[in-house]
């Protein structure tokens, strides 16, 4: 095993960037020539103040090295860098290497399509994988412009980020870019199917596989409407217009994120585009997804972060952006309710956690740790805060700040202080005392209810001492409804007199904390919840009952009642797509006997009101499948019998029946194979494995653990799906030899994957379902030895930790059998 490569320090990238400035990158990639690697040659040309310096660089191996004519040798390569010496003035580097095809969506990512056979290949830099593309000062402030040439087998098209013209077959010029950072540079190239549009002299262009080529052009109306109402709400609020040429959107195979903001070409995960049914729960998050990467352009593209510390304000300000700007431009005004469903816990969790940490400020030392921040407290917190700060300033304020940093630092980067800066100039006040205690803190208050003394009590993190306040709004349930009133939390202990009514906190989302519902209130609940009207509400009274029972302070035999009691009514999916997999995941392991059983009647007491075709129908027809026990009547729905009129068998359909057919051990490897190679697609392979993994024999999870080990190497979407599928209730038996084998196989698993999937890998085979304090003792001793795992798994490790020691601790405060 050779030594992986060093991360970035930001000390170091200090030094690069007093020392450099980068010209031009001119970059020759030839795609053509093997399925396993690529050539690129790079030419560098930069001026430096003259000294020894490192350009950043992953290959598979080297053709040679030239700086300012002078051959290097190759073997000075080490770790990822190769140490150069440069001369004052200007210099050029040469760096003709080969590189590796990678197919953990990260580098230059290969698949092929299991449909028709073809190769697909795309771009993903972020957040120190550039190298593994092209040779390159690999830092967010070393910008430059870049001009790429292509050489692609015959037939297939080439993305950038700035447009190409196939100037002989399988020869592609692409013109020369903007400055930009080596994180957002990329490339898409293949037999890719392509639509185009234009809209207020920008050229807009969408893209997909050949074999979905039908779903797109279906969909491409609504995507096209929304990216042109979205540069029109950009244009409107920035008053800069988007400066990047072409705007592209690719959807590509396997990718890890939603989506990567790379200007001009943005990719985009694929199963946005939809090739089976889907509500507009999934519209909404494909529309909130364009709108946050639009948002981009501007925050994050034009203006970049100088170090990875400031990389949350990119993505707090694109997802705040994005999530407004989807409510108010597109026709998914109730973009905000999704939000709460799909957002709020992943970030109050994630800040939660042993492994919390301040939205801004948290070092960054290194590359590598940044990209460990990077979570929903960058993303779901960051944004409410950003939402609170355009409360406090107004939108005037708020834009012209936004605008001024802008400007000032246009195709360059800035910090956070820069920022608030621009804010304070705009006439923002200062806002330091704001700063300090919401984005150098780490941790959310917690906020309960102390009915019979009639006050509010504000809890802050134990560790994370502070004194914020809250200004937010409480819906309380009386004789003439719900009624909505203001409440300013102002220090530990503030007046409310609700008598005996229900209580929902926070219902519009204008705070950050833990809220947690009282016993009065999880029963007022049980009775009101199900004609319960405004989503919002609905949303927020769910995401008060998560954090709950988070805090094993809700018994789950409550939890239960509450969604037998109140099977879903949105016409989205959106309660159901978010609450569903914490429910089957984390809930159903603590409550009841029976309990499965009566929210499955509860789904199938609602299928028949359900409208023919209709959302609700949909959403509700997948609660059914996911909670059923009763394997006969999931073979019926298979063969299309017993189905309820509107609703026809597609293949997301047919998987997740067939996955749940075989958790049950109601099918067979052979089943599943043959259904597979009468219809291979790519999300079929991925549920396929999903299936495999569920099976109740020894095989299945030994196939699973093939995957975990590396023992089979398949891409990023096969590993968790392995992981995700092997936990099964009632398989204890099979799982249980799993456990102590979690902890011994998982620091191995760095040799084998490294970057997003290394940890997607270490968190979904985390044996969950065996939440115990034996499990929990042999996660402490692996985390005794600060050497044992890499930053990004130990993490995980910590946080599922931390989840076992808080599912131990609802057993024991509810124990039920
Ligand atoms: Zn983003």
């Amino acid at each position: 095993m050779t030594a992986p490569a060093r991360s970035l320090q930001q000390q170091e990238a200090i030094e690069r960037f007093e020392l450099l400035q980068v010209e031009s990158y001119d970059v020759r990639l030839d795609l053509a020539s093997d399925p396993a690697t690529f050539g690129s040659v790079t030419t560098i040309r930069f001026t430096s103040t003259g000294g020894p310096t490192f350009v950043d660089l992953k290959p598979a191996s080297i053709r040679s090295i030239t700086l300012n004519g002078d051959r290097l040798d190759p073997e000075l390569l080490e770790r990822g860098r190769l140490p150069i010496d440069t001369l004052a003035g200007g210099n050029e580097l040469v760096v003709d290497a080969v590189m590796p095809f990678r197919n953990d969506g990260e580098g230059l990512h290969r698949s092929v399509d299991p449909a028709d056979g073809q190769h697909y290949v795309y771009g993903m830099s972020f957040l120190d994988a550039a190298p593994t593309i092209f040779a390159c000062f690999d830092q967010p402030d070393l910008k430059a412009p870049y001009t790429f040439h292509v050489t692609a087998p015959v037939g297939w098209t080439v993305l950038g980020n700035a447009p190409g013209t196939e100037v002989e077959p399988g020869r592609w010029e692409l013109e020369t870019t903007r400055p930009l950072s080596t994180y957002f540079v990329t490339i898409v190239a293949g037999p890719y199917h392509l639509v185009r549009e234009q809209h207020d002299g920008i050229p807009l262009g969408l893209s997909v596989r050949a074999s979905l080529a039908a779903h797109l052009d279906k969909d491409a109306d609504e995507l096209f409407t929304m990216t042109r109402q979205c540069f029109d709400e950009y244009h409107r609020l920035f008053g800069i217009r988007y400066p990047f040429g072409a705007y592209h959107q690719a959807f590509v195979p396997e990718f890890n994120a939603g989506a990567m903001e790379n200007p001009g070409c943005v990719t985009l995960r694929d199963n946005l585009v939809f090739a089976s049914r889907v509500t507009r729960g999934s519209r909404i998050q494909r529309a909130t997804t364009v709108a946050h990467e639009m948002a981009h352009q501007w925050f994050g593209n034009i203006v970049t972060p100088r170090w990875w510390d400031d990389l949350w304000l990119n993505e707090s300000f694109a997802e705040y952006l994005g999530n407004r700007v989807t409510a108010e431009v597109t026709e998914y005004a109730d973009a905000w309710t999704h939000v709460a469903y799909s957002r709020r816990q992943w970030g109050l969790v994630a800040d939660q956690r042993p492994t919390t940490h301040a939205v801004a400020g948290n070092g960054a030392v290194d590359a590598v740790a940044a990209l460990q921040s990077f979570d929903g407290i960058s993303y779901a917190k960051g944004s409410t805060i950003l939402k609170q700060v355009n409360t406090t300033l107004g939108d005037e304020v708020f834009f012209a700040g936004a605008v001024d940093h802008m400007t000032a630092h246009r195709f360059g980067n800035a910090t956070m202080h820069d920022l608030f800066g621009a804010w304070q100039r705009a006439g923002a006040g200062d806002l330091s005392a704001f700063v300090d205690s919401w984005l150098l803190t780490a941790g959310p208050d917690t906020i309960t209810l102390d009915r019979e003394a009639g006050l509010v009590r504000r809890t802050p993190p134990v560790e994370h001492a502070a004194d914020r306040t809250h200004a937010l709004r409480v819906a309380t349930h009386g004789p003439d409804g719900w009624e909505l009133d203001p409440l300013d939390i102002v220090g530990p202990e503030t007046p409310l007199h609700v008598g005996r009514r229900p209580v929902v906190f926070d219902p519009h989302e204008e705070t950050w904390a833990v809220f947690v519902p009282d016993p009065v209130t999880i029963e007022g609940l049980k009775e009101l919840l199900p004609q319960v009207t405004d989503p919002d509400l609905r949303a927020a009274a769910w995401n008060n009952v998560r954090s709950g029972f988070h805090n094993a302070l809700i018994d789950p035999a409550d939890v239960v009642d509450l969604l037998v009691a109140s099977p879903p009514v949105e016409d989205t999916d959106d309660s159901q797509r978010h609450t569903l997999p914490w429910v089957l995941s984390q809930l159903m392991p603590l409550a009841p006997a029976g309990s499965i059983e009566r929210l499955h009647e509860a789904f199938a007491r609602r299928l028949p009101e359900a409208e023919p075709s209709s959302d609700l129908q949909l959403s509700t027809f997948r609660g059914a499948i996911r909670t059923a026990t009763d394997a006969a009547r999931l073979a019926a729905w298979q063969d299309g019998a017993g189905l309820p009129e509107g609703l026809a068998l597609d293949l997301d359909l047919r998987w997740r029946i067939l996955v749940r057919l075989a958790s049950l051990g109601a099918t067979t490897r052979d089943d599943l194979d043959r259904v597979l190679a009468d219809d291979p697609t790519t999300v079929a392979k991925v549920e396929h494995t999903r299936a495999v993994a569920s099976l109740p024999t020894a095989a299945a999870k030994a196939f699973a653990w093939d995957r975990f080990t590396g023992v089979v190497d398949v891409p990023n979407y096969e590993v968790v799906a392995a992981g995700l599928g092997m936990w099964r209730g009632g398989q204890d038996h099979l799982t249980a030899p799993y456990v102590e084998r979690y902890f011994a196989d998982l620091p191995a698993t760095v040799e084998v994957r490294s970057g997003w999937v290394l940890a997607l890998a270490a968190e979904s085979f985390f044996p969950l379902l065996h939440a115990d304090e034996h499990t929990l003792a042999l996660a402490t001793t692996l985390l005794a030895d600060p050497d044992a795992l890499p930053p990004a798994v130990r993490k995980r490790v910590v946080d599922m930790a931390d989840e076992t020691t808080r599912r131990i601790a609802i057993r024991t405060a509810f124990p039920h059998g």
